[in-house]
């Protein structure tokens, strides 16, 4: 029997309510299975912890979350502590700590969900992002603090190797895909050094995939054409900010932020890799037991994907769709249903 060792950390708000339902459903999985095993570790680093203890991780938790096969991660955000510095205190130091440079966001309408675009059964997406460098870099400061001459940056970085290896993934993505297509998304007509980089270096790598269709976008003409015309996207990679925002809005189009995953991959595998819903730690309704898991569950698929278990990972696939098609759906679908009531549901269809 295959046993992974898994890391999970709940973090703050709906968080640990909907990693605690992955692991159950996991559990349930590795039980009907037979040949498959978790064994789980919880950390309970979070917003909580820093407000108690003035840390997120606490010395030498890095070294300690790299023994892991793979950490299951659910949000930070508290109302108590600015979100940049949540940010910065527990999601950012693990994915660049462990160079999860390619951040992989796919989005489709589950069966009974209701996407808020006419023909939204026509999104079928993978948004890769890139999760190392770019305008989340860290690069910046501000002087003159407090005086009418304060001055801020914020400046983007972006390097030959961070932007080749981003496109490589990306088009190596868009090959293993019915539809071969690959969207560049940039701003390289108002930004002229680094996004001309990126797509000098596409253009580059595009030649290595003569299998791959590829065409570009403006990142603002990208939000319309997500809306207008869904059909025509299959895969689309972007910087940081871009991707961030483009597949929020991928999220929503799909139906709910309750919905959708994402994967933060060290594809080279020299640390472990990183699987999170999209959303964050949504206060308003924490503590409700209706927060959505399927974007978690949705989420463990993509781990077991990323661990070599894909017939794992399409039984669980299949057991949410069962669920989502049979109108099972938590408050922020249109249902009634909680938490709980969805796990059992997909546990039960396992
Ligand atoms: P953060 O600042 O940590 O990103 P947030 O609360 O500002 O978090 P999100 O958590 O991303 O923003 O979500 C925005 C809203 O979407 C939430 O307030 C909530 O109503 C809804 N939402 C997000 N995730 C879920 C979920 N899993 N189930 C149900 N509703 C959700």
């Amino acid at each position: 029997m295959k046993t992974y060792d898994i890391a999970a950390i709940g973090g703050d708000g709906i968080g640990p309510e909907v990693i605690e339902a992955g692991i159950e459903v996991l559990q349930a999985l590795a039980k009907a299975d037979g040949g498959l095993g978790f064994r789980f570790e919880r950390f309970p680093w979070s917003s909580q912890l820093y407000l108690d203890e003035g840390h997120y991780i606490p010395p030498g938790g890095l070294e300690r979350l790299r023994t892991f096969d793979a950490i299951f991660f659910g949000a930070v955000g508290s109302r108590k502590v600015p979100d940049h510095v949540s940010l910065w205190g527990l999601r950012l130091p693990i994915c660049q700590g462990f160079d999860q440079y390619a951040n992989v966001r796919p989005a489709r309408v589950l069966p009974g969900v209701k996407s808020p675009l006419a023909n939204g059964k026509d999104i079928d997406w993978v948004v890769i992002r890139e999760n190392s460098e770019g305008e989340y870099a860290g690069m910046g400061g501000r002087s003159h603090r407090g005086l009418p001459i304060e001055v801020g940056t914020e400046v983007a970085v972006f390097t030959r190797a961070g932007v080749e290896r981003i496109h490589r993934f990306a088009f190596e993505l868009a090959r293993k895909r019915a539809r071969r297509h690959l969207t560049l998304v940039t701003k390289s007509n108002a930004q002229r050094f680094g996004m001309v980089m990126w797509d000098e270096i596409f253009l580059e790598v595009a030649k290595d995939y003569p299998d791959v269709e590829h065409d570009r976008e403006l990142v603002d003409a990208m939000t319309t054409r997500m809306v207008l015309k869904p059909a025509t996207i299959d895969v689309m990679v972007a910087t940081n900010l871009h991707a961030d925002i483009l597949s929020d809005l991928a999220a929503a189009l799909s139906g709910s932020l309750g919905i959708a995953p994402t994967a933060n991959l060290n594809p080279e595998r020299a640390f472990p890799s990183m699987f999170e819903p999209i959303h964050g730690s949504a206060f308003d309704i924490a503590g409700k037991g209706i927060a959505n898991p399927v974007a978690t569950f949705w989420t463990a698929a993509m781990m077991l994907e990323h661990l070599g278990e894909m017939v794992a990972s399409t039984r669980l696939m299949k057991a949410v769709e069962k669920v989502t098609a049979n109108g099972m759906h938590t408050p922020d679908l249109g249902g009634g249903a909680t938490t709980a009531q969805v796990t059992g549901a997909v546990i039960a269809a396992l």
